[in-house]
């Protein structure tokens, strides 16, 4: 039933203009053939051939599509012998009435169309992160430090001059590493009683789906909870460590293969979290991850991490508790961490303003060097990261410029697309 329109848009894009950019293997093909014919040599190359199927999503322009409501649209679709209207049902939620629409394209999603439609909101871009720390003491900055543990992320915000405002921890983290570890297991012991496992076929595929889609709607979860606090606390800077390397864990199968996506979700959430923020106003940097959880917040002298119970000394990564012996501080570690990482940042553009004041762009490229700062992700004129599933969706549409903002989405919710079903 699903499929019953599936040679529709397919046969449309196999129609496409003869745009001689589209075909760089048909161009070379025709001047090696020229070459060949021209020193009159005899030339048996044949001509490269459109693949036979097509990945591509459908798009619909203007006149190929109407009527749309929230609940159907009338598309123009070839049925195998003739163009035909063919009205659709839509699922998902309501376009924002403050967007303008771009033209629609249908994707397939196993047995379902998904019909995507890109939106354009034009607003104006916030300042830049240097001049919202050094002119304004009161800017608020939200910093995240992202951990394997039970608390997947920290927030803390804080001004510019330092006042630390509140905190909140993301949890969740306990619950689906458990989940992944038993999924990842079941992949094993369905392994070793299979034995081989074919070549280019994906084993398990309902179960490494499951996996993907958890860490998937988990990642956009803390992502979108880390961008409500910032706003709440108005806050108009994310803040979050570079992730560093991989530091694969010994042991089983499972153990291992879930340390390896635990990592894994912490570049996801950074990446959803800034396209979901950049829709808020909200920019996001990160910082060199060197010592953050080992530094006192207070005094920047090095702690001791510990578990409670054991003797406040020595540094146990993970552990949950922190003591500074040079100021006392007490606490907990990853807290403690997110507000370093936040004064990090703070500190990089205060230098700069002292050094070179005022701060041109390439300054911050000349203090990479010196091991402070290792790069500023946000600019003003980027558009919001999207993932590379969407990015292939939207046609090239990924990123935009002038503050233009190809939006798909709100960070507050967790986003759905529009589904398609026959009727
Ligand atoms: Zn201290």
């Amino acid at each position: 039933m699903y499929g019953q329109f599936g040679g529709g848009p397919k046969k449309k894009d196999q129609n496409p203009g003869t745009s001689s950019a589209a075909y760089p293997t048909l161009n070379t093909w025709r001047t090696h053939k020229e070459k060949a014919e021209a020193k009159g040599k005899k030339f048996t190359d044949r001509p490269p051939v459109p693949p036979r199927t097509w990945k591509k999503p459908a798009l619909f322009y203007a006149g190929q599509w109407k009527e749309r409501t929230d609940a159907s649209i009338m598309l123009k679709v070839w049925t195998g012998t003739c163009w035909s209207w063919l009205k659709v049902r839509t699922l998902g939620r309501e376009v924002p009435a403050d967007c303008e629409m771009g033209s629609p394209s249908l994707i397939c999603h196993g047995k379902q169309w998904w019909l995507h439609t890109p939106l354009e909101k034009t607003f104006k871009g916030p300042a830049k992160i240097a001049e919202q720390v050094t002119t304004n003491p009161h800017t608020k900055l939200c910093a995240i430090d992202l951990n394997l543990g039970e608390n997947i992320a920290v927030c803390t915000v804080q001004t510019a001059e330092g006042t630390i405002l509140a905190t909140r921890f993301i949890g969740g983290g306990n619950e689906i590493n458990g989940f992944r570890k038993r999924q990842l297991g079941r992949i094993a012991r369905k392994r070793s009683k299979t034995g081989i496992i074919a070549e280019g076929e994906q084993d398990n595929a309902a179960l490494w789906k499951k996996i993907c889609h958890r860490d998937e709607q988990m990642a956009h979860l803390v992502s979108a909870r880390i961008v409500q606090f910032a706003q709440q606390h108005e806050a108009s800077i994310l803040v979050f460590e570079h992730l560093g390397n991989l530091k694969p864990e010994q042991g089983t199968y499972s153990r291992r293969g879930n340390s390896k996506r635990a990592f894994w979700m912490k570049g996801r959430i950074f990446t959803y979290a800034k396209y979901k923020a950049y829709n808020e106003g909200i920019l996001t940097s990160r910082i060199n991850p060197r010592n953050t959880s080992r530094e006192c917040a207070r005094c920047h002298a090095l702690v001791a991490r510990y578990s409670e119970g054991q003797p406040a000394e020595g540094y146990t990564p993970g552990a949950p508790l922190v003591y500074c012996s040079a100021c006392g501080m007490r606490g907990n570690a990853d807290r403690n961490a997110s507000v370093v990482i936040g004064q990090r940042l703070i500190a990089r553009y205060q230098k700069q303003a002292q050094e070179k004041p005022p701060a041109p762009l390439h300054a911050e490229r000349d203090e990479q060097s010196s091991g402070v700062i290792i790069c500023q992700d946000t600019r003003r004129e980027e558009g919001p990261s999207i993932s590379p599933a969407r990015r292939a969706d939207r046609q090239g549409h990924g990123t935009a410029q002038g503050g233009t903002l190809w939006m798909e989405e709100r960070p507050s919710s967790i986003p759905t697309q529009l589904r398609l079903f026959n009727e």
